[in-house]
């Protein structure tokens, strides 16, 4: 019956209402540390590398490449483009902002020995040109450094703003509203939440504030209704959410891609596997 109406949401992994993500840029000393801190807390976080500024000790204490390969080679969280120099691409021209893209991926993609996909820009730095140079080098995301105080998925993966940077002042009360409020309790906007912090590492050491992170993941860590995702999971997830071919009348939906999917409809939460089609009874 086409005059029936049902309103659908994203789910995330196994039905989670919410997901929190971080990312952190430069590739500086201070990640050690904060490595540690957050596979203590089992959260996932993307790491945005250069590859043509090492070793700078001079600024912000930055890893050289042995120091960095033993860091991230073989850590849990997602490793992503920064630039191959670190230079504003808007200021560069097209081929020097290819070329930094290029650069980037090759470097990273030998070394590290994985597909990166993902990017944060240098400086937060975009506009249209760069984000066509990227979409045709196959960069699936890019993040940008303005705020929403949000917890909305981005309609443009390319210009991904994310939540608030960690020194953001309202950063504690828009984890306790992330934790304290979800949208399982409204009866219309009901879309799911993506808490995603940004920033730098050595900006702990140089404040001497590390408590801010731990303050933070005291509250957002470990809760089971949370999906902890790298950057890239959560794009390559909502990517294959919005690929979900649905039928005319609304009632059967096809899932082609390799990802199990999950759909909340009239309330009721459903899993469509890879492959599969899903009949919904209402
Ligand atoms: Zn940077």
């Amino acid at each position: 019956m086409l005059d029936m109406q049902h309103e659908t949401f994203l789910r995330f992994s196994n039905g989670r209402a919410k997901a929190f993500t971080l990312s952190y840029d430069d590739g500086v000393a201070a990640d050690k540390r904060l490595l540690k801190i957050l596979d203590s807390y089992g959260v996932k976080c993307t790491f945005n590398l250069n590859s043509g500024v090492f070793p700078d000790k001079g600024l912000h204490n930055r890893m050289d490449e042995r120091e960095a390969l033993d860091a991230f080679k073989n850590c849990r969280h997602e490793i992503a483009l920064h630039g191959h120099r670190h230079l504003y691409l808007t200021k560069v021209s097209k081929v020097q902002a290819a070329q930094e893209i290029v650069a980037n991926r090759e470097y990273l993609e030998s070394r590290y020995e994985r597909l990166v996909c993902g990017m944060a820009y240098a400086y937060g730095a975009t506009n249209a040109e760069i984000c066509d140079v990227l979409r045709s080098l196959g960069v699936h995301y890019a993040r940008t450094t303005y705020s929403t105080g949000k917890f909305d998925l981005p309609s443009d993966f390319l210009r991904w703003d994310p939540t608030c940077h960690h020194t953001d002042a309202h950063l504690q009360e828009i984890a306790q509203r992330f934790v304290a409020t979800s949208p399982l309790d409204e009866r219309k906007a009901r879309e799911s939440y993506l808490f995603y912090v940004w920033g730098h590492s050595y900006e702990f050491d140089d404040n001497n504030n590390w408590h801010i992170i731990t303050d933070l993941l005291d509250v957002v860590g470990s809760r089971d209704e949370v999906w902890y995702a790298a950057n890239g999971e959560i794009c390559d997830y909502v990517n294959a959410y919005r690929s979900l071919q649905w039928g005319i009348e609304d009632q059967l939906v096809y899932n082609p891609t390799c990802t199990e999917l999950w759909v909340e409809r009239d309330k009721k939460l459903y899993c469509i596997p890879a492959g599969a089609t899903v009949h919904f009874d209402i």
